[in-house]
């Protein structure tokens, strides 16, 4: 991958999170939210110029892996849809949004914060698994210091693995997408979604190059580990409200593009963003664009997708394809 233009958001936090990172999330909430958001609106304009080249598509992330048999029912490609609630008024949207996909035919999973800005919303959870949705765990306490020391992670992880336990969740995913994937093994996870194959946006902008699941083993062989699985479709936060687009035409290139290779369109939408009434407002973009996306994903697809819960995705690829592929382990 062509090495991205680093933004100082990025600068901050490139690498493993390190101490300029931890500096970064501690003067974050001191910083006036429409000051952050011009500050990383200017950053994301100059690098999507910059990175033409890898972004919104890489090119070599369309790679199919050796040994790959194929999607289930041979479906050419597979559509995960995944929401991180970052907020209370995200907690309140959640119903909206699983309903504006159940009345189009969709599932997808809801990864909620358990210490975070807001109550464990036990209610909601239980709703959205007896309609058919998936609930997994998002960050701990979602304020950018989840990997400060390899200790603090220990103890952030007991923390997680309590939650994981108590709402049957199998699937992580970190704030910011910081990661220490190594560290991820402490973790009674399924799989973790805290990659993607390319998005210089992020923090740690190093993507998993692929749009392919893949497996990592735990060091010295013991166990399968877990499954990773990385974003390919951008984030709905880069895309209406950094990079101000006003349609879903990158979603769309970008999903076809994955079709024709036959991967995993996997995308992370934050009902926190989305307004039900259509209004646009500098935090908000209408819901009118999922609709238009999954409309375009049902007529143009129509009956070439598999679009599995990401649990229901994991448990396929580990009895089908990891026996396959022993040494499979792309590194991220
Ligand atoms: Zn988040």
């Amino acid at each position: 991958m062509t090495k991205p233009l680093v933004s100082p958001y990025q600068a901050m936090a490139a690498g493993t999170p390190g101490f300029l990172a931890r500096a970064y999330f501690s003067l974050k909430p001191y910083i006036p939210r429409p000051i952050r958001l011009a500050m990383r609106r200017g950053w994301a304009r100059r690098i999507s110029k910059q990175c033409r080249a890898t972004w919104p598509i890489n090119p070599e992330a369309g790679e199919v892996p050796a040994g790959w048999p194929g999607w289930p029912d041979s479906k050419a490609f597979a559509m995960v849809i995944t929401h991180d609630v970052e907020s209370r008024s995200g907690l309140e949207k959640v119903r909206s949004l699983a309903e504006l996909e159940i009345a189009q035919g969709f599932r997808s999973s809801f990864n909620f914060i358990p210490e975070g800005p807001y109550e464990d919303p036990a209610e909601l959870r239980e709703w959205l698994e007896d309609n058919g949705f998936e609930v997994g765990v998002h960050d701990l306490n979602h304020d950018g210091h989840l990997y400060g020391s390899r200790q603090g992670f220990r103890d952030k992880a007991r923390r997680i693995n309590h939650y994981l336990d108590a709402w049957g969740a199998v699937g992580f995913r970190s704030g910011f997408m910081l990661r220490q994937l190594e560290w991820i093994h402490d973790l009674d996870v399924l799989y973790d979604a805290s990659t993607f194959d390319t998005d210089p946006f992020e923090p740690q902008p190093d993507g998993s190059q692929t749009i392919f699941p893949f497996q990592i083993r735990k060091p010295g062989g013991s166990g399968s580990g877990y499954t990773e699985l990385s974003y390919t479709l951008p984030q709905d936060s880069t895309l209406f409200l950094l990079l101000g687009e006003e349609t879903p035409e990158i979603w769309k290139r970008k999903l076809d593009w994955i079709a024709s290779r036959g991967g995993l369109a996997l995308v992370n939408i934050h009902p926190d963003y989305v307004d039900f009434s259509g209004r646009r407002t500098s935090s908000c973009y209408p819901s009118s664009l999922i609709k238009d996306f999954l409309e375009h994903l049902c007529t143009r697809h129509k009956g070439a997708f598999w679009n599995p819960l990401p649990r229901d995705l994991v448990t396929w690829y580990r009895k089908e394809v990891v026996p396959l592929n022993r040494d499979a382990n792309p590194a991220c």
